[in-house]
């Protein structure tokens, strides 16, 4: 009895809670923002990449395009399919189209058909397909963009009029300070021209100390250079000297060289002396001994 009480219980209490029923197809459903639901398409973001037919899991998407009127370079899409009888929702075409131009709407019962033939869709039903979905409404789209570009160029502004009063400001106290300066110079401020004294002092001071120290620093490289001027004399000296005795000294060391040469081949100079002698003794008994011959040989005739 207890049980049979407590359903009724739980029965009647739904009666204070919201109704949830829809009277479908007269009244439908909001779908989450993110619902998958049938494709639309923006023909004029399209730019022909291919990008959607090449990721499509199912190969449902087919397209061709053509080259801009206005702008060869540039490609228009021209013709954009779906068949839906093979696409399985999967989101995969909208996630990597770079300009948004193949979007999903929350839209899922507009494909009831009695023909599989009818669910290929074209460029124009697709486009037409603007039921709410998971993208932006091209008006609402356009109107953030111009909103955006106006806080861009607002900004701009600011920045530059920052800089502009920025630069004005300096110019003033430059002017200020050059003013100040040249009062100061043309009434002589003793008090001025006193710190300046005072501010110069140890300037001067420093001046003299590196004068000191350079007349130091001379002094010691003079000391350095004294006995090395005295060295280079000792050595001219010794130059002179050994360049004067040059010949004497050949003279002695070609005699020398001379008897040692005399000693080596065994004789001395005495020896060739006698020599001489006995040549030229040999030469006078020679001249006199045809001498003779000459005066018997003018007798016998
Ligand atoms: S939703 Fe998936 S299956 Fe369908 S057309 Fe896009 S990529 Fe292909
Ligand atoms: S719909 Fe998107 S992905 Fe597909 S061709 Fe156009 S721009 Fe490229």
């Amino acid at each position: 009895m207890f049980r049979l009480l407590k359903g009724f219980g739980v029965t009647l209490n739904y009666f204070r809670k919201k109704n949830l029923t829809i009277q479908y197809p007269e009244e439908q459903m909001v779908m989450p923002e993110r619902f998958r639901g049938i494709h639309r398409f923006f023909p004029e973001k399209c730019i022909v990449c291919n990008l959607c037919v090449q990721v499509c899991p199912t190969d449902v998407i087919t397209l061709t395009g053509k080259k801009d009127e206005d702008n060869p370079k540039k490609k228009i899409i021209d013709t954009y399919n779906i068949d839906f009888q093979g696409c399985i929702l999967c989101d995969f075409c909208t996630e990597v189209c770079p300009t948004d131009a193949i979007v999903m709407t929350a839209r899922y019962d507009n494909l009831s058909e009695f023909n599989r033939a009818d669910h290929f869709k074209d460029i124009h039903w697709l486009t037409a397909n603007d039921h709410y979905g998971y993208y932006k409404d091209p008006e609402v789209e356009a109107k953030e963009k111009a909103e955006k570009q106006a806080k861009r160029e607002a900004a701009k502004k600011k920045k530059e009029e920052e800089a502009a009063a920025a630069e004005k400001e300096e110019a003033k106290t430059e002017s200020k300070s050059a003013t100040a300066t040249a009062t100061a110079v043309k009434t002589g401020d003793d008090k001025g021209e006193a710190k300046k004294a005072e501010a110069e002092k140890p300037e001067a001071k420093s001046e003299d100390k590196a004068e000191a120290k350079a007349d130091e620093k001379q002094a010691e490289t003079k000391k350095e250079e004294q006995p090395q001027a005295k060295k280079e004399e000792q050595q001219e000296k010794a130059e002179q000297e050994t360049n004067e005795a040059g010949p004497k000294a050949k003279a002695d060391e070609s005699a020398k060289e001379e008897q040692a040469a005399e000693q080596a081949s065994g004789t001395s100079s005495d020896e060739k002396a006698d020599e001489k002698s006995a040549d030229s003794a040999e030469a006078e008994f020679s001249e006199k001994k045809s001498s003779k011959d000459d005066a018997g040989r003018g007798d016998n005739q």
